[in-house]
């Protein structure tokens, strides 16, 4: 069951990025960043802000997942998707409420939050965004 526990703490901190897209820009070259980080990955600075990410983007690539690592198998066949964010912020993750085969490059998405997992014997259930398809309101 290791593959499952996540420890209380640990799911705690997570709670901003994966609940709420807070991440991180660096205030010394624009670089944001999901999780935020202590150091900019980009430019090595340390002076990195929370920052509130916006919840729409579109999708850049994709890739179906048929052989889901241990947790997943419930949700194959599966999307996961390199996202673009309006800010431009470039992210993984789990496309939902849509068929693989209707995925397109370039498709308007919208973050939503998703229960992915339920952890071991802490019984933890964890939440975490994933994008679907832009509901137009027209
Ligand atoms: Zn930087």
């Amino acid at each position: 069951m290791w593959a499952y526990w996540v420890s209380v703490p640990s799911h705690w901190r997570e709670i901003p990025a994966r609940y709420r897209l807070e991440g991180g820009i660096c205030k010394n070259c624009g670089h944001t960043m999901l999780p935020k980080e202590d150091v900019c990955p980009s430019c090595g600075s340390r002076d990195v802000v929370t920052k509130q990410l916006p919840r729409r983007g579109k999708v850049v690539n994709y890739s179906v997942v048929w052989n889901a690592p241990r947790g997943y198998e419930y949700y194959t066949p599966y999307v996961v998707a390199l996202v673009r964010l309006e800010d431009g912020t470039m992210l993984l993750s789990q496309l939902t409420d849509i068929d693989p085969s209707q995925v397109t490059e370039g498709m308007d998405v919208e973050m939503v939050l998703r229960k992915v997992r339920v952890s071991g014997e802490s019984g933890i259930i964890a939440y975490a965004y994933k994008f679907r398809p832009l509901i137009k309101s027209d």
